[in-house]
């Protein structure tokens, strides 16, 4: 069993890390936020006094951060990971990144001696909670193979995408197609309720019908219905993927009409004050409220 150092205990984080203590792993934990902390220690993990505490006393450490930024952050920052990793210890970085920044973070932690993996994951809280996440990984395969019992702890399904920046890739293409699909879906809804469709039937037809798709079957009814817009995927987070998309189409020479329209749907809507909340919140960027 490994020794693991986890970092980033928010809506995902947290199960993931509940996951690999019921794996049997030593796992040591660290947050911003330190009350975040103690219900993973009550629940038998180590508390780190700060980020090189917690390298210290890890083989492997793992962070599930908000952006590249954070992430940056705290591989960057005076007493981060950076001064603190070297030969022997491995970084898995799971948050969604882009391709740049991936690479970026790989490129300062193999200068330490220390070995990276990048592994974004697909599956909400849900499958966090459950340990059902498939996990993309890129970088060597040897390592990803080497890291797989672990992941495994988090997840039912590791695929290994290709070099650094690959997985992280994959990950930005299938929150891209996700928060598109969800923009288009709210105003085609949203036009056929003031028309005097009922908001039921017409997720009973989009049910039965070619369009019928896990974005819509997930969030459709929150989105038409109940509108509570519980966080489960913050939609400052889909806002952030869709940017990055957005970029990364850019910088592929590849034009993005679509998914810098759905953006600018996930900017009105965190404008308005939704970013804490569920991406199926993005509905408020066409509504009064
Ligand atoms: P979250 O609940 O917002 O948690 C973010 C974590 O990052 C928290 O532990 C937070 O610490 C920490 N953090 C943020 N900025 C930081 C900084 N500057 N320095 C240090 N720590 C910082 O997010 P989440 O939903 O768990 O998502 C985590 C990542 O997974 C994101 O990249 C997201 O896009 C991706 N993801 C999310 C889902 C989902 O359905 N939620 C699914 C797949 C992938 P504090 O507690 O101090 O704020």
């Amino acid at each position: 069993m490994a020794k693991v150092g986890f970092i980033g205990l928010g809506i995902m984080g947290e199960p993931m890390c509940r996951n690999l203590l019921a794996g049997g792993h030593d796992v040591a934990v660290y947050n911003r936020t330190r009350a975040k902390m103690a219900p993973l220690v009550a629940a038998g993990a180590k508390a780190a006094t700060s980020l090189s505490d917690l390298v210290r006393r890890s083989d492997v450490v793992i962070t599930m951060l908000a952006d590249p930024a954070s992430v940056m952050e705290v591989v960057t920052v005076a007493g981060g990971l950076l001064p603190a990793m070297s030969p022997g210890r491995t970084y898995v970085d799971m948050t969604t990144v882009s391709p740049e920044a991936s690479r970026e973070i790989a490129r300062l932690i193999r200068e330490t001696g220390a070995e990276y993996l990048e592994a974004p994951v697909l599956g909400s809280r849900k499958a966090a909670t459950d340990g059902t996440l498939t996990i993309l990984t890129g970088g060597a395969v040897d390592l990803s193979r080497r890291l797989e019992p672990l992941l495994l702890a988090m997840g039912n399904k590791v695929i290994h995408m290709g070099d650094t920046g690959m997985a992280a890739h994959m990950k930005l293409i299938v929150n891209q197609i996700f928060g598109t699909i969800l923009c288009v879906f709210a105003e085609a809804a949203l036009t056929g309720m003031e028309a005097g469709l009922p908001a039921g039937k017409i997720l009973e037809v989009i049910r039965h019908s070619v369009v019928a798709c896990p974005a819509i079957s997930n969030k459709g009814e929150d989105m038409l219905k109940e509108r509570t817009f519980t966080p489960n995927f913050p939609l400052k987070h889909a806002h952030k993927d869709m940017r990055l998309a957005v970029e990364t189409g850019k910088s592929a020479g590849v034009p993005v009409p679509v998914t810098e329209a759905a953006l600018s749907l996930f900017t009105a809507a965190r404008d308005k004050g939704f970013g804490n909340r569920d991406i199926s919140a993005v509905l408020r960027a066409l509504t009064g409220e």
